[in-house]
């Protein structure tokens, strides 16, 4: 009789408890999944997925606009939220239905319930008076939305998990936090029609990324009719009659129907039992892993946002194969943090590989920088005034591209491409070499030869 009662438990199952599950239990061993919400984690239920179909729909408002200028004549538009709503939900009960067949398919088992850990062993199902046993256990619980709990007020907020499910589009929202979340819901808001306003604690938004996208996109933002308040955050909220006043540190208060925060995500470990199996956390309350994905525990593993990697649904689910390759197929497997591309999506978009200007200069003292700003060909044909921001970096020692930075339509189907040359290490030469595809807003990558020498830089005359 086998020891245990599964070869491998999974708890979570989003991108990377799914992706772990399938591919231990196509190779015949016993796997379990316990998922207590739906299947598909906070990638498909209440992330990436109807995030993008949110920005889709506010997208089309910026493409009635703009109409006008290609000889349409469109009577006015109206959104209806609700009907919206209900075939984004649609879509999304489709899309963890096949998580669910593809899990089944592959042989392993799902149970709908909450797994706490009792021992490094053994796992109770909360409510289904249950406990089973596994020999290994991979924890993949993902992350929730956190919010500053010293704000007077803070629990009249909604955080993206709410902002999917709203019975109505508010007239106005401010929006707090300079992130990935808080930008991208910047730009849906205000593509629906809704008065936006961005409040961002910093001096200039997306700390982290190349200081040129962060400036270009606030410009991008503002010029698409969305108030970027920076340098200050909240006192209090109130709730009143008039509808939501957010006092700020600097004395300006602000009446808006709805405040979402997007002041960033934690993993989500609370209640797990990690402590019976003896599972250590990082300083930041993550699951400390190695490059393994294994705890300081030897039969526990952790991938995804639970851990403090990566947040990135693409990374999770490398993750998740990289430990089912190397713990049930014998081939010792770990996934490569560097150069990993990623894509916000603002409007306009962000795309980025690499390193930033800034990251560069520290690293090798100089760079060379080849940079663009631009209005595409389809902009100045209605006259628009929305710039395209491309950027490569390239290390002045060994020619390599070093990274690539992109504001604007589409950009991140851009930087998928691009993060395969620069992932190979592709120089500057070669990267020339490739010929352009044109007319696209895209060869302007590989056409720009001259270094750029910013204007204050320039020499004197
Ligand atoms: P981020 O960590 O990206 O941003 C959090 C923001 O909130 C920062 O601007 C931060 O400011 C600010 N903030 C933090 N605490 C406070 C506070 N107490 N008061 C005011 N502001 C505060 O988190 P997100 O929630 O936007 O996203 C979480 C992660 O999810 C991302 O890092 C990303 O990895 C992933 N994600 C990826 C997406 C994609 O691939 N397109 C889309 C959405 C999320 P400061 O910079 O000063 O610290």
């Amino acid at each position: 009789m086998a020891k245990y009662d599964y070869d491998l438990f999974v708890i979570g199952a989003g991108s990377g408890g799914v992706r772990a599950a399938r591919l231990t239990a196509i190779t015949g061993a016993k796997v379990a999944v316990a998922e207590e919400h739906r299947v598909g984690g906070t990638c498909v239920i209440r992330g990436c997925v109807p995030k993008k179909f949110m920005v889709y729909a506010s997208e089309v408002s910026h493409q009635l606009k703009t109409a006008k200028g290609f000889g349409w004549t469109i009577p006015e538009a109206t959104f209806d939220w609700r009907t919206f709503r209900e075939a984004k939900d649609v879509e999304i009960a489709r899309l963890s239905g096949i998580y669910v067949a593809n899990l089944t398919k592959a042989g392993a088992e799902l149970v709908h319930a909450r797994a706490v850990l009792k021992d490094a062993h053994t796992v109770e199902i909360v409510g289904k008076d249950m406990t089973v046993t596994a020999d290994k256990i991979l924890i993949a619980t993902g992350g929730r939305p956190t919010v500053p709990q010293d704000v007077p007020g803070i629990e009249h907020v909604i955080t993206s998990e709410e902002a999917f499910q709203l019975d109505e589009l508010p007239e106005s929202i401010l929006v707090v936090g300079g992130g990935y979340i808080a930008v991208e819901f910047a730009g849906i808001f205000a593509g629906l029609g809704v008065k936006t306003t961005l409040l961002y604690r910093g001096p200039n938004i997306l700390r982290g990324f190349d200081d040129d996208v962060r400036t270009h996109l606030t410009r991008e933002m503002e010029r698409r009719g969305i108030r970027v308040v920076l340098g200050c955050q909240h006192e209090k909220i109130e709730k009143t009659d008039k509808g939501m006043v957010s006092t700020l540190n600097n004395g300006l208060s602000f009446t808006t129907d709805q405040v979402m925060f997007a002041t960033g995500r934690e993993p989500y470990v609370k209640g797990l039992g990690l402590e019976n199996a003896g599972v250590e956390l990082t300083e930041s309350g993550a699951i400390k892993v190695d490059k393994y994905s294994k705890t300081n525990v030897d039969n526990i593993w952790a991938v995804g946002d639970v851990t403090d990697r990566i947040a990135l649904t693409p990374v999770a689910i490398r993750e998740g194969a990289a430990f089912a390759e190397t713990e049930f197929r014998n081939n010792p497997t770990t996934f490569d943090h560097e150069m990993v591309a990623t894509a916000v999506f603002s409007q306009p978009e962000i795309g980025t590989v690499g390193m930033t200007e800034h990251d560069a200069r520290v690293a090798f003292g100089e760079v060379d920088v080849y940079r663009a700003v631009f209005r595409p060909m389809k902009v100045t044909f209605y006259h628009g005034e929305e710039q395209t921001l491309m950027k490569v970096l390239v290390n002045p020692a060994d020619q390599k591209v070093v990274g690539v930075h992109v504001v604007g339509p589409d950009a991140g189907e851009m930087i998928q491409m691009a993060a395969i040359a620069v992932k190979m290490g592709v120089t500057k030469q070669q990267w020339d070499s490739t010929c352009a595809v044109h007319p696209t807003a895209a060869e302007e990558l590989v056409t720009m030869k001259e270094k750029y020498v910013p204007p204050n830089l320039g020499t004197a005359a």
